[in-house]
């Protein structure tokens, strides 16, 4: 699993030090733990979150946190949940590396390159990267949660809403910082999580550019080149309708946290452990709690891992936003 040669050994380093410290007790265990258990599995650190969202972060030590980050750390984490929608077909290969580019406001070393047309199911190249994916958002306290574990964590993550999900506005003061500064990205999910395949060329149309609205609106989002299908039903009809619109990536995934069901923290983290690899991308569910009582574990893994984790953006960008992200960052674009 992903033993390549690793980039920031620093900032890997940093964050074992942190974890070795955790499970050593030391002082972390302080206010909100919940006095989960040690021992479950590869993380044992015993400082599972209290299950509440929102307080689920505070749970984390905020200070080693900012160590961390104050070392260049770009964290990690991910998601698994969901009723109905779910993403159910994992899928293998990996994808094509198109041409150079310039750096966005994006991660040190990384440079994006432009989107590939067709479908991509793990990051392309070498390297330690993992893209957390996280999906649908039917809970309001879950996507509250991650919005937190990620401010806290600096962990990378690129979301695919349904807009028809009022958690998304619910939790816009504490997202849209996080799409600024780029730690978070998103794609389109379609507006409502049909089987895109079951409609006609109107509709799945309609499903798109209504979701786009609605990521433009509510965050900002422009011109995200991903569609991730719901359910991955996908097919050529339905990746061109998407192409025209404006995502020519379908953005897929060769690993998955299985959240259609709700889980059991530990089958959660058994899921972790097998997906959270070099260069895959994984998706999760912001729908059901479970995965906001494991977030310590998850970073944990990847620590262990010496795992990076990216934002789809940080990958593959396009044009116009590889021109805003060198704005942002005061250079000037040659490419
Ligand atoms: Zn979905």
């Amino acid at each position: 699993m992903g033993r390549s040669p690793r980039r920031g050994e620093g900032q890997i380093t940093t964050l074992r030090t942190w974890y070795i410290a955790v499970r050593r007790g030391s002082d972390y265990r302080t206010e909100s733990f919940n006095g989960a258990p040690n021992g479950s599995g590869a993380s044992g650190g015993g400082f599972r979150a209290a299950s509440e969202a929102g307080s689920t972060v505070r749970a984390m030590d905020r200070r080693r946190f900012l160590l961390a980050l104050a070392a260049g750390l770009a964290g990690a984490a991910l998601g698994r949940g969901t009723t109905g929608p779910v993403d159910t077909r994992p899928a293998p290969s990996r994808a094509l590396t198109p041409a150079a580019a310039v750096t966005p406001a994006g991660l040190p070393g990384l440079v994006p390159v432009p989107p590939p047309v067709g479908v991509v199911h793990g990051l392309p190249g070498e390297g330690s990267d993992l893209a957390l994916t996280i999906d649908d958002g039917t809970s309001t306290e879950a996507v509250a949660a991650f919005a937190t574990f990620a401010a806290d964590s600096g962990v990378r993550l690129t979301f695919f809403p349904n807009g028809c999900y009022r958690s998304w506005t619910d939790n816009v003061a504490a997202l849209r910082p996080l799409v600024d500064s780029g730690q978070v990205a998103f794609g389109n999910h379609t507006w409502s999580h049909p089987d895109l395949t079951t409609l006609g060329d109107r509709e799945v149309a309609e499903e798109i550019t209504r979701n786009q609205e609605f990521l433009r609106t509510t965050f900002g989002v422009r011109d995200s080149p991903f569609l991730r299908p719901p359910f991955g039903a996908r097919d050529e009809r339905i990746d061109r309708i998407a192409a025209d619109l404006g995502h020519p990536t379908i953005a897929m995934w060769d690993g998955t946290l299985d959240d259609s069901r709700v889980l059991s923290a530990e089958e959660l983290l058994a899921a972790a452990r097998q997906w959270f690899t070099a260069r895959t991308i994984v998706v999760g569910h912001a729908n059901h709690p479970t995965v906001t009582t494991v977030y310590g574990d998850l970073l944990a893994l990847i620590a262990e891992r010496g795992l990076r984790t990216v934002t789809l953006a940080d990958v593959w960008a396009t044009s116009a936003q590889r021109l805003r992200g060198a704005v942002a960052n005061g250079r000037v674009v040659t490419s």
